[in-house]
């Protein structure tokens, strides 16, 4: 089969398309044929050797296609079967194996470009709502990078939970798509950031900040915290953040800081199937739309992964094998 490998640590000219073995599944898993593979922020972290990964390997981790073989002690999936996963490694190929645990069945009014690009996103915005934060309706949040391709999916189901939200974003062009999203505020990253959150929320700073961004907004989340809020720092897009003193969170309102990860939130069968349902039932319902942004060759992962790192993406990201 054909697949990209990431042959050391590196800039994303270390993606090379090349041919492989295909892969056995092992008694409890299934072999896809891939027809979209997601692209995210995770792949260029592993690529760069900053999470811990070993080369050559094929990166990726989600994506959605047909079932086209069964592992001998898989049940309840059939060979036709259209599904997604995001915690399958080595999707970046034209076949991947899937733990059939992780596969979770795309409904029929969904295409495989929104499941594979989106459900990781999806996932991570519906326990970010519901698991490492529990804001109420009503309540207002602030969400850094609105137009990114979590920030756009978690700004429509925050909407869909009924809250408030203000968001941050780089340029014009984002600032107008976290508005069709349904952000209430946008913001740029600025020095007095937390003082227009504190203006649009009568001084007292939003209960919950969804922050991904780390290493440059995470002062201005902390400041912009309300008394006894949460900042759920669930990514590092502008590099980690540094060493914190805790005592901080005290004078600071008694804050709380999470730092998630998807897995925890996905860990058994049930946990996963359930978010992964509302989180279809919100596509078919209209309440999220899914904006594909950006669709490449599979061969053009390299190129995929520059334009991520350059901000110049908006939404999702999908490689498809087929082309
Ligand atoms: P995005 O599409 O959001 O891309 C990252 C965005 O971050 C950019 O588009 C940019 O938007 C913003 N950004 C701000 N500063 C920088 C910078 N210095 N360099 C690059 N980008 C910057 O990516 P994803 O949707 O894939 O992921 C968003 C975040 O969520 C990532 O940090 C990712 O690791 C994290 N994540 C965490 C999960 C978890 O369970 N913990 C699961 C899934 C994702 P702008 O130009 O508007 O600033």
């Amino acid at each position: 089969m054909r697949a990209i490998q990431v042959t050391r640590h590196g800039g994303p000219d270390v993606l090379a398309f090349g041919t492989v073995d295909d892969p056995i599944p092992a008694a409890d898993e299934v072999i896809v044929r891939t027809s979209a593979v997601g692209v995210n922020y995770i792949d260029t972290y592993l690529r760069r050797g900053l999470y811990p990964s070993t080369p050559p390997y094929i990166p990726g981790t989600e994506g959605a296609g047909e079932i086209v073989s069964l592992g001998s002690e898989v049940s309840g999936l059939e060979v036709g079967q259209r599904v997604a996963w995001c915690a399958a490694p080595a999707s970046y190929a034209e076949l991947v194996a899937v733990p059939a645990a992780q596969a979770v069945v795309v409904p029929d009014g969904i295409d495989d470009a929104v499941a594979g690009s989106s459900l990781l996103r999806g996932l991570t915005a519906h326990y970010l709502l519901d698991g490492s934060a529990h804001p109420h309706p009503e309540d207002t949040v602030l969400i850094h990078a609105g137009a990114g391709g979590v920030g756009l999916i978690l700004t429509q189901m925050a909407k869909r939970h009924g809250l408030r939200v203000i968001t941050t974003v780089s340029s014009d062009e984002k600032e107008e798509l976290s508005r069709e999203a349904g952000a209430d505020h946008v913001l740029r990253y600025t020095d007095d950031l937390a003082a227009r959150v504190r203006e649009l929320t009568d001084g007292r700073g939003v209960p919950v900040v969804y922050d991904g961004v780390g290493a440059d907004t995470f002062e201005q989340s902390l400041a912009a915290t309300a008394v006894r809020g949460i900042i759920v720092l669930f990514g590092a897009s502008s590099g980690p953040v540094p060493p914190f003193d805790l005592q901080r969170l005290n004078p600071a309102g008694s804050l709380s800081v999470t730092r998630p990860t998807l897995a925890h939130f996905t860990a058994t069968p049930e946990e996963l199937n359930w978010r992964a349902s509302e989180y279809f039932e919100a596509i078919e319902d209209g309440d999220v739309d899914v904006r594909v942004g950006q669709r490449y060759r599979l061969a053009d992962a390299a190129q995929a992964h520059a334009d991520l790192e350059a901000r110049k993406t908006t939404g999702a990201t999908v490689l498809l094998p087929a082309d």
